[in-house]
């Protein structure tokens, strides 16, 4: 009973991620980081990171193709012509879907289990095209010298998905880090594709101790950060599954733990596609997975 609970509560957080996110009409905007670095937030895909100059374009993920004419119009208004470097931050739709009409003539680097799981697909997802796959793969990092900046693409370890990068750069400091960043939000953490919600709270943890305090920070969804932004986020995290352990050990369900809700203090967390009912579920999924 348990195994059909979930697999159906899977399937709707699916169809709501296709829904929260693809139906919504996104209105782009691009915002200068800092050096060569731009943002380009479509207010319903993962943002897009934008390094242009001396050497050409390195791109970070690319959102769905629908959206390619409008990111190209966003990328033409900084001077940012078709990409030499395309990363993708993770595998998922809302940050590789352009990688057929981006990808051309860029090199597309992502962590291994990128590729492998766009080469598979899922059950929601068809498998990718060849020319949409990334040609340079790496297990733990990879760094690139490109326009005046030594940038670190450095994969983590399971947590969003089981293939997240962050992209660093080093001399402006301003860092992409893809979905294990939703900034004043309850994560979405995808177990299907090897995600893992201790995972991406340790994660975070590491992150914070690894970045520099004036650091920039792209988030996957959400607006330009801090750390302190982060530091939000952790405590939301931490205060939050260790409620869902607690309840873990009083015996509670997956189901009674999301109906249990969480304190006020939590409230602007919850948003269309990751509520606070679907957080407190999907912690209780993972914690109680084998
Ligand atoms: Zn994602």
């Amino acid at each position: 009973m348990k195994g059909i609970a979930v697999t159906a509560f899977l399937g709707l957080a699916a169809g709501l991620a296709a829904t929260a996110l693809q139906d919504q009409e996104p209105e782009f905007k691009t915002t200068a980081v800092a050096g060569s670095v731009h943002m380009i937030d479509s207010g319903v895909a993962g943002n897009i990171g934008v390094s242009v100059g001396v050497d050409g374009v390195l791109m970070i993920d690319d959102q769905f193709a629908r959206f390619a004419p409008a990111i190209r119009e966003q990328m033409e208004a900084i001077g940012a012509g078709a990409p030499r470097f395309l990363v993708n931050t993770h595998w998922h739709g809302d940050h590789t879907g352009g990688n057929l009409e981006f990808g051309g003539a860029a090199t597309i680097l992502a962590q291994d289990n990128v590729r492998k799981r766009l080469l598979a697909g899922d059950g929601r997802t068809p498998p990718a095209e060849k020319a949409a796959l990334p040609v340079l793969t790496y297990d733990d990092r990879v760094t690139l010298h490109f326009n005046g900046e030594e940038i670190e693409v450095y994969a983590l370890g399971p947590g969003h998905t089981d293939g997240d990068s962050i992209v660093w750069f080093k001399d402006s400091k301003v860092v992409h880090l893809g979905d294990h960043f939703f900034s004043g939000r309850f994560p979405y953490i995808d177990l299907d594709s090897g995600g893992d919600v201790a995972g991406f709270v340790e994660n975070t943890r590491r992150l914070l101790e690894m970045l520099p305090d004036d650091a920039k920070l792209i988030p996957g969804h959400g607006p330009l950060s801090t750390k302190d932004d982060l530091r939000q986020t952790l405590r939301m995290l931490e205060t939050t599954t260790a409620l869902v352990r607690e309840r873990i050990e009083q015996g509670m369900t997956e189901l009674e733990c999301g109906d249990a809700g969480l304190p006020e203090e939590w409230a602007t967390w919850s948003w269309n596609f990751i509520t606070t009912k679907r957080w407190l579920r999907l912690c209780h999924r993972s914690f109680t997975a084998d």
